[in-house]
């Protein structure tokens, strides 16, 4: 049973759309169980109903136009509850509803399974039979686990469908939701960039060919590259490798000949389409026709045709250096999105970012607020490759990407980006005012940087220190470690800029979601692995290059402090202040004349919380990390788009740890900060201030939202709604009284978290 599974489901993914899926899955599926019939039905938003889209069995005149209203009949039944429904006799059932034009009245087992996808009840899969007899319990396990092992490949059919702008009974439709998570609040309207990785041919996007001739002229360059390739690869193992398998480099060279691969991609190209979009294509459909092959020989020559596919996909990217045209209104969209992408566009063209992967709080959507674009993550049924040149709306407030915009959308749209803007032309107004509540409680508000541009940014939104420097951040932006010299004029600008404002340089905080191209790290669970401190402890060259080159920055300065990540003990903190400790001591030696900076402690894993007083009484100050310490609290990985709807700062977990930890901190007379991105959410920033922060420190964009809605509340009232929302026992509902008062205090709707666009 397993062996046909997997073979059905090879199958559909090797076919080209949701109809010749469909199709599929219902013959398959009708012959493994031996029933009579097998039709799948598939919810269609248009006519809010669910559409017989394949049968095998039933009346074919009937596909296509026979459709059941939500809940009616015994599909509407399985997909309302979600579940499945096994009867040996469907007609005799209350909810049963005829409908003449299939001639179902000859069958009476009946078997209906719902398929879903991320909660989503996307249709119903039916099998019925002639006996009276219910379908035994290993069919219907058959069925349910076929199911959901093909509602992803259901569900992405319909979305390649639907950006077509193509509703499931065949309807022009507009306005197609594709869900993901907030990664940076705000809205943009603008033409989607689709931004891929080098070599990697499921990532080229569909794109028309600008000059015909002359792709097929770079594609014909590449293939005789690859085919020299092969031929010096053939010569060069003679007498070194098995006669056969040599053999195989001219079986390659062969397969690159005009009438075999090279033949159908020039067909493509004349088509219309660039080359290496051709490509992709053609190879994506060799290698799934090799890849549903029983045989397993041949099945694992999918392998050989995406090698040799790949490499005459890199010869062309090598050769014809197609540069990127970024949109005036650039939606940048891709798998993963890296800061290395976000710095090739132009800034003043950049109005929105989209990410297939990643979730709100993975460090590129970090990024993005910082620079203050809206952005989507974890948008994992968008159909990417088909998205280049089209018009999307990016809601970055609600977390969802809207495909073939209507016009009565666009205009609702862009009347909220009127108003977004009109409140940021609003809020330069408080910027040199103080960040004090309506009965003068000061609040000291700083900001999180990593990137040369956030100073300017910072600054002119009247950051009063930085809490968190990103110090990796110029490391991810390099081809290798930055040298001492190097680290020390990057860290000296920054400490200038700010001065004498202070300055929180953090040490190298790599590992997890932040990888090093020059320093790769293969691990299993990186996010409970080497990262931070661990990591850098275990390389003193590298922890102690970095610290003598923000010592050596500060000289004459003297805004200096530093931060350790990452912290799960007390002996991490010594040994890393031994170290510090040295290196100060050398500097001096060398005729440095720097003072010897105060040091912290980020708190961002449960172990810490509970150390906090002991942590505290090493070092000068305390900072709490919320983004991982929400994640590790919660056990939810903060990239995984799967997860998301579980991460919550507002969880009460969350809040009954932070609490804690300005109490303790405080008993020991330190002081205390938090720089995760918590603190720049207005909603939580009330209750942060109200648990006695001392400083909340916040990317750039956030500032001034922040300082608007501290403006307009006095301590009292937050201190209340701190008591109250301390009492409850849901993240949700903690939320709800959030936004209640904040709503009650007159706050702007954009910087509620409800929101209605
Ligand atoms: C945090 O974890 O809250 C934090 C500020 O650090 P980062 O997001 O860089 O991991
Ligand atoms: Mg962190």
């Amino acid at each position: 049973m397993l062996e046909q599974l997997r073979r059905i489901v090879q199958e559909v993914n090797a076919v080209e759309d949701l109809q010749q899926a469909l199709d599929l899955i219902v013959n398959r599926v009708r012959s493994s169980l031996e029933a009579q019939v097998c039709s799948v039905y598939l919810f269609d938003v248009d006519l809010n109903s669910h559409v017989l889209l394949a049968s095998e069995g039933l009346n074919k005149a009937a596909v296509g136009h026979v459709s059941l209203a939500t809940g009616q009949g015994l599909v509407g039944q399985v997909a309302r509850n979600a579940e499945p429904v096994n009867l040996e006799d469907a007609a005799s059932h209350r909810n049963y509803f005829y409908i003449k034009e299939t001639g179902e009245e000859l069958f009476h087992g009946f078997l209906g399974v719902p398929i879903i996808h991320h909660r989503t009840v996307l249709g119903v899969l039916v099998v019925q039979r002639k006996e009276r007899r219910r379908f035994d319990e290993s069919e219907e396990a058959f069925l349910i686990t076929l199911s959901a092992q093909l509602a992803g490949v259901i569900a992405s059919a319909e979305a390649t469908e639907a950006i077509g702008g193509i509703s499931l009974s065949g309807h022009r439709i507009s306005d197609t939701v594709f869900a993901g998570i907030s990664g940076a609040p705000g809205v943009a309207i603008g033409q989607a960039v689709v931004v891929f990785p080098k070599a990697d041919l499921s990532q080229v996007p569909v794109r028309n060919a600008r000059n015909v001739d002359q792709e097929i002229a770079f594609f014909q360059r590449s293939l005789n590259e690859v085919r020299k390739d092969m031929r010096a690869l053939h010569a060069s193992l003679a007498g070194k490798v098995a006669e056969e398998e040599r053999q195989l480099f001219n079986v390659y060279v062969h397969m690159l000949n005009d009438d075999a691969l090279g033949n159908e991609v020039v067909g493509m190209i004349r088509q219309g389409n660039w080359a290496q979009g051709a490509l992709a294509h053609v190879a994506s459909e060799h290698i799934r026709n090799f890849e549903s092959m029983p045989d397993s020989y041949l099945r694992e020559r999918a392998v050989d045709i995406r090698d040799l596919c790949s490499r005459v996909l890199f010869y062309l990217q090598e050769g014809e250096d197609v540069k990127t045209e970024y949109y005036d209104g650039t939606i940048l969209v891709s798998d993963e999105l890296t800061p290395a992408m976000l710095a090739e566009v132009p800034p003043e063209k950049l109005r929105g970012l989209v990410s297939i992967k990643g979730s709100g709080n993975s460090h590129v959507a970090i990024l993005a607020r910082t620079m203050g674009i809206p952005t989507v993550m974890g948008a994992v049924d968008l159909p990417i490759n088909l998205l280049d040149g089209k018009e999307v709306i990016l809601d970055g407030y609600k977390g969802e990407i809207i495909g073939n915009p209507s016009e009565p959308v666009i205009e609702r749209y862009t009347n909220t980006i009127r108003e977004q803007d009109e409140l940021i032309a609003g809020l330069l107004e408080i910027k040199d005012l103080p960040c004090e509540t309506t009965d003068n409680h000061l609040v000291n508000l700083w900001v999180n940087t990593g990137l040369r541009s956030d100073v300017a940014q910072s600054l002119e939104q009247g950051a009063e220190g930085v809490g968190l420097f990103r110090t990796e951040v110029p490391f991810l932006l390099s081809e290798r470690f930055p040298s001492e010299q190097e680290q020390t004029d990057i860290y000296r600008e920054q400490l200038q800029a700010f001065a004498p404002k202070l300055v929180t340089m953090r040490t190298l905080d790599v590992g997890g979601d932040k990888v090093l191209s020059y320093f790769p790290i293969e691990e299993e669970n990186p996010f409970l692995g080497w990262r931070g401190i661990r990591l850098t402890l275990d390389h003193p060259e590298i922890f102690t290059a970095q610290i003598r080159a923000m010592i050596r920055a500060s000289a004459g300065l003297e805004n200096l402090q530093i931060m350790l990540p990452m912290i799960s003990n007390i002996n991490e903190v010594n040994a890393a202040m031994r170290l510090i400790k040295r290196a100060h001591h050398e500097l001096v030696q060398e005729g440095v004349d720097a003072r010897f900076p105060p040091v912290g402690v980020m708190i961002e894993l449960p172990a810490a919380v509970y150390q906090t007083r002991a942590l505290a009484r090493l070092v000068d100050f305390i900072s709490v990390g919320s983004n991982d310490l929400t994640q590790y609290l919660l056990a939810v990985d903060r990239n995984n788009p799967r997860v998301a709807s579980l991460y919550s700062a507002y969880h009460p977990a969350v809040l009954h740890a932070l609490s804690h930890i300005v109490r303790e901190a405080s008993e020991e007379g330190k002081q205390v900060c938090i720089c995760g991105e918590m603190a720049g959410d207005p909603g939580a920033a009330i209750l942060l201030m109200a648990m006695g922060f001392d400083i909340l420190s916040m990317n750039a964009a956030a500032l001034l939202k922040v300082k608007s809605v501290i403006r307009s509340i006095c301590l009292v009232t937050a201190q209340e709604l701190l008591d109250q929302v301390m009492q409850l026992e849901d993240a949700e509902e903690i939320r709800r009284a959030i936004d209640l008062a904040l709503f009650e205090a007159g706050v702007d709707r954009l910087l509620r978290s409800t929101r209605t666009s």
